[in-house]
């Protein structure tokens, strides 16, 4: 190593935080106490390592990192030795003299330092990893959640995968003083967080980006099911074999094994279908099964097409992204949905508008579908029971108004619910006063354009918006691509369209309600994103408020879930 100024630099600059990530709170404290009763302590700094004697024992640190640090005690793992070394040293190098940085490495390692920042390709790859670096852009196109926040210590992470990971990177030290609580020393999610702020800082060219979201594993089984979808299609129903059969069955399997479990369930279902005698007795029509392969065939090319040209948002609803703070945001609760993503998670949105800034916020809770389904976490559920960081019922905020005194709020206006989050409220509306509603088509139309300008380098291409629309045209259905569809017009006859993907999870019971909806209802508000499909506008009905300003109907939850 031959360089105690870096060993130095990173020590100095080391929180308590990162010691107990390190090792833990009661490592930290019994440190404490053996440093302060080793005052000024004896301490040789060499060329390249510092040795402390502490306790009769020898300490050691010979680089920047915690895998550098030794000690000879017969402790199998970190000892308090260890952390009380840290510790004492933290405190007297600053007095000890040092060499005298060169002027541009003091530039690079003060306290607006910012390591993970690195711009050259290879030397990412030279510090992370290569297949690391693969396996962290894989997850990125997964849609893998992050938070990122930078403060005065560094960056921390917190990345969202099977498990919740924190991911601390030291402003000194950077990379090599980076700390996982996987505690793996070459670990994705430090690659992944180090992606995540690089991307955001356009630091990650796209083609540098563009590899598959699939592992080759799930790219094969994918492949399989399609073959296997494309034979039922092509022999038709009533000339299954039975070993076309029990293929569903290895197939559902081999998807839950390779990590794709909302494909595992539609196969086991469709595969359950098919060797139901009774079902088959009872001619069930083959549309019906039409329509489950096509259900499976979207999702499956949507996995494909997932990488580029339109990631994150659209198709997964969660995706990485860096907060900052806000304090007292005022805030009106509107829509809320349930969703399941073809990447594997599920979850909530809640649609919120600012009046003062006349923006749009939203905040999701999500899920990989594994995490849910082995510990019972129902959207649905949660949305009902819980309350946001504490504060305000989740399922009490739409048709309310509530003050976020304090929160994070990342570039794309989404709010978090990390800890620290305060919620005022929630005070139920009285009126729509505050909120814009549309009724008149045209001024929509131009207020959607203006948001299209304003967005050109997002992928985002949905607008949050509420129309009140005085008249309702039949519902249509449109079988070949699945889609429902009911046109509303404003006063002068102008169009949006309502447009359901059946596809998508809870469409059928959103589609029950928006078909029940008759002149007699006074002016229903729907609440929802819009969009344009060849010149036409699109609304995606989320909420609806058919009475009073304070009540608005869930379209994806059931009766009694809104
Ligand atoms: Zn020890
Ligand atoms: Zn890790």
């Amino acid at each position: 190593m031959a360089d105690t100024g870096k060993i130095r630099e990173w020590i100095i600059g080391l929180s308590d935080d990162y010691i107990v990530e390190w090792a833990n709170k009661g490592l930290l404290r019994r440190g404490r106490k053996l440093a302060q009763k080793a005052g000024e302590g004896d301490f040789d700094i060499a060329d390249d390592r510092i040795i402390g004697h502490l306790d009769g024992y020898a300490q050691t640190v010979d680089g920047v990192g915690f895998e550098h640090l030794r000690c000879d005690c017969p402790a199998a793992e970190t000892c308090h030795h260890l952390t009380a070394f840290l510790l004492a040293l933290r405190d007297r190098l600053p007095q000890t003299c040092p060499e005298t940085p060169a002027s541009d490495e003091t530039d690079k390692n003060g306290s607006d330092a910012r390591p993970w920042l690195i711009p050259d390709a290879g030397e990412r790859e030279k510090m992370l990893g290569r297949s690391v670096i693969r396996r962290a852009f894989r997850l990125m196109m997964q849609s893998v959640p992050v938070e990122v926040t930078e403060n005065s210590d560094g960056l921390v992470a917190v990345v969202r995968e099977k498990e919740v990971r924190t991911v601390r990177i030291p402003r000194s030290g950077g990379l090599d003083g980076a700390i996982c609580s996987c505690k793996a020393r070459q670990c994705v999610h430090k690659a992944l967080a180090v992606l995540t702020v690089c991307r955001e800082n356009g630091l990650i060219k796209p083609e540098e980006m563009a590899t598959d979201a699939l592992t080759p594993e799930q790219g094969g089984v994918i492949g399989q099911i399609e073959n296997w979808l494309r034979s039922l299609l092509i022999q038709g129903v009533g000339n299954v074999s039975v070993s076309q059969i029990e293929q569903g069955e290895s197939l559902a399997t081999l998807a839950r094994q390779a990590d794709l479990p909302r494909i595992a369930s539609q196969i086991k279902s469709v595969h359950q279908w098919l060797t139901d005698d009774q079902a088959r007795a009872a001619h069930v029509r083959p549309d019906v099964l039409r329509f489950r392969l096509a259900r499976i065939a979207a999702h499956l090319s949507a996995l494909k097409t997932l990488p580029l040209p339109q990631p994150m948002q659209t198709l997964a609803g969660v995706h990485s992204r860096s907060y900052r703070i806000v304090h007292r945001l005022h805030l009106t609760g509107v829509g809320a949905e349930i969703w399941e993503s073809p990447t594997g998670y599920c979850g909530f949105t809640l649609y919120l508008y600012a009046p003062d800034q006349k923006s749009w916020y939203r905040h999701t809770q999500a899920r990989p579908l594994a995490f849910a389904g082995e510990n019972g976490w129902r959207p649905a559920d949660e949305f009902r029971r819980n309350s946001w960081a504490g504060g305000a019922k989740y399922q009490a905020i739409p048709g309310a108004s509530v003050e976020m005194v304090q929160g994070w709020v990342s570039p794309d206006l989404r709010l978090s619910a990390r800890e620290g989050t305060r919620i005022n409220g929630p005070i139920p509306l009285e009126d729509f006063g505050n909120l814009p509603v549309f009724e008149d088509f045209p001024e929509l139309a131009a207020t959607y354009a203006r948001f299209l300008s304003g967005n050109i380098f997002s992928d985002e291409r949905f607008m949050p918006v509420i129309i009140a629309a005085p008249s309702f045209e039949k519902a249509a259905f449109d079988p070949y691509q699945q889609l429902w569809s009911r046109t509303v017009t404003d006063r002068a006859g102008f169009p949006v369209h309502l447009r359901l993907e059946l596809a998508r999870a809870h469409a059928q019971q959103a589609v029950r309600v928006l078909e029940n909806i008759d002149r007699s209802d006074a002016l229903p508000r729907i609440f929802g994103l819009l969009s344009q499909r060849d010149g036409e506008m699109v609304l995606r009905p989320v909420s609806i408020s058919i009475k009073t300003p304070s009540q608005w109907r869930h379209l994806s939850m059931a009766e009694g879930e809104s």
